[in-house]
């Protein structure tokens, strides 16, 4: 077991061995020039009951968003056909809900797990706390994976988000294992946390038995009207500090480059890859904030000479 000393060690290396020993671990379990391209979907926007503080889609904070209701079934299948065409292999579905309640909206839900299943696609969603049997439920539909976040060490979660604990988030986790779905699970660098809160948010995600099978590490996006707003970038060598830690503590893992990338130079999307990340979001839009797009990814792809993995086109 890895110690949260042993974790800070690794995260301090000098950075030439710490690329160097990241860059190993990734060639051991994949090939260094696939990136996995991902397609998220936000099929119910804002009016979250939740008081994330980095999150736009809390009711609680006046951002401007665009309160958007349940997709209908077709539009997310368009989405994900298109997604699909453009290169995704996964498509992720998420809705602002607390948590999923046996009602008509997981109905919806469970009829686009089946139809972007059918479509080929792994399907992942992230619909906020569930239990075991709402979990089975989503897997007996076709769904691979379920996305939680536990974002941060939990004594700096609790600064974030006072209306759930962190215990909470381990035990929707526990019930996704249960059911024999793959765990989604990573954070957000950016919030104000100290080197030591990363760790420790490193270290929670080693005690998951098993580890994620993937890693979201966000870059936090500030957004005008959350609490986060006025928080400056993470030093762009900071971010990629993170992301080889996990890559050495996770070598099975997919480790994916989540919120934040409009901000980040190509040059430094190609240190995260050197640095072992493999998997992105592509399109337009992550939820409700800018993302690359497609276009601009497969160019830096192409510029790196490197491949989007499993793509049929
Ligand atoms: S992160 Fe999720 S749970 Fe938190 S406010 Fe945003 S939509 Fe709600």
């Amino acid at each position: 077991m890895t110690t949260p000393a042993e974790i800070r060690a690794i995260h301090d290396l000098p950075i030439p061995e710490l690329l160097f020993r990241a860059a190993a671990a990734h060639r051991a379990h994949w090939d260094p020039e696939e990136i996995q391209f991902c397609t998220l979907d936000s099929i119910k926007t804002g009016a979250c009951p939740e008081d994330c503080a980095y999150c736009p889609q809390s009711a609680r904070y006046d951002t401007g968003l665009k309160v958007e209701p349940m997709k209908e079934l077709d539009a997310v299948l368009e989405g994900a056909r298109a997604a699909r065409d453009q290169g995704s292999t996964r498509y992720c579905m998420g809705a602002s809900w607390r948590e999923v309640r046996d009602d008509a909206g997981f109905e919806a839900v469970l009829a686009m797990v089946r139809g972007v299943a059918d479509l080929g696609m792994e399907v992942c969603v992230t619909l906020g706390m569930l239990d075991a049997t709402q979990a089975r439920r989503l897997k007996e539909a076709g769904c691979k994976v379920y996305n939680h976040n536990i974002d941060s060490s939990k004594d700096f979660y609790e600064t974030i988000v006072s209306t759930r604990k962190f215990d909470q988030r381990l035990r929707t986790i526990d019930a996704v294992r249960q059911a024999g779905l793959e765990v989604c699970c990573g954070g957000i660098v950016g919030m104000g946390e100290t080197i030591d809160h990363r760790v420790h948010f490193l270290h929670e995600l080693t005690q998951l038995d098993p580890p994620p099978e993937s890693i979201p590490i966000n870059h936090l996006v500030p957004v005008a009207g959350t609490p986060l707003a006025d928080l400056p970038p993470v030093p762009p060598l900071e971010f990629i500090r993170m992301i080889a830690t996990a890559r050495i503590l996770f070598p099975a893992s997919r480790i994916r480059l989540s919120a934040g990338r409009t901000a980040m130079s190509d040059e430094m999307q190609a240190l995260a890859f050197l640095a072992g990340a493999n998997s992105l979001f592509t399109g337009d839009k992550l939820l409700t904030t800018p993302n690359p797009g497609e276009n601009h990814d497969r160019r830096l792809l192409a510029a790196l000479g490197m491949r989007v993995e499993g793509a049929r086109v």
